[in-house]
């Protein structure tokens, strides 16, 4: 697929990146000409807690080496290409207007240890980019839920059952952000405490799907 070419010709000079996501190689573009020889696959469509899951790509190279420095190798500014790429990829599927962006909190320890919520910078970027608002408090990570790698299915969503809660009200309609959705428990957790808050999710969106199991 030719996806990540339309992309990256779509994001603009004057907001472009000056250095690649994935390897810091000058570039005006979120990757640089040798690390989007990769394309990008798009994943089959999918939805996840009964709202559609839009994605930039699979979790593959270069955008997964881009998400891993994202993420683990504190590099918060790379939120900037990222959210562009991300917005750019969405095109035609445009989020509704009347929506907010909530991203997938993280456990106040977490967030302590790395620094920042990944998937905040990219809701505030995405926010910036399309013109919603975005609401980085309105969920809250109500407990440390173990790290999902390795885990079996069944115990990943026991796991992240109940580990969220609406903490602020006046919100009808949101799109969850994350970085990376794989089984979608974690998002299906954070749409179930939306419903108990009367909440109602009309899309979730993140940099990548992964299929890990
Ligand atoms: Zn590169």
């Amino acid at each position: 697929m030719k996806l990540l070419g339309r992309v990256l010709s779509e994001i603009l000079e004057g907001l472009a990146p000056s250095v690649c996501a994935a390897c810091d190689e000058p570039t005006r573009n979120a990757f640089c000409a040798a690390c989007a020889e990769t394309s990008l696959h798009r994943p089959p469509a999918r939805s996840v807690a009964g709202a559609p899951l839009l994605v930039a790509g699979a979790y593959a190279p270069p955008l997964s080496t881009a998400i891993v420095r994202f993420k683990y190798g504190g590099r918060p500014e790379l939120s900037r290409s990222l959210s562009q790429l991300l917005s750019a990829s969405l095109g035609a599927q445009a989020l509704p207007t009347d929506a907010v962006l909530v991203p997938v909190p993280l456990h106040p320890k977490r967030l302590a240890m790395r620094g920042y919520n990944q998937a905040a910078l990219l809701a505030q970027e995405l926010g910036r980019v399309c013109g919603l608002a975005c609401r980085p408090r309105l969920l809250s990570r109500m407990r440390e839920t173990q790290r999902q790698v390795g885990k079996a299915r069944v115990e990943r969503l026991t796991n992240a059952a109940d580990a969220f809660e609406v903490r602020q009200r006046g919100v009808r309609r949101v799109v969850v952000v994350d970085d990376v959705v794989t089984t979608g428990a974690t998002v299906r957790a954070c749409a179930q405490a939306l419903a108990r808050g009367g909440v109602e999710l009309c899309a979730v969106v993140a940099l990548a799907e992964a299929f890990g199991d």
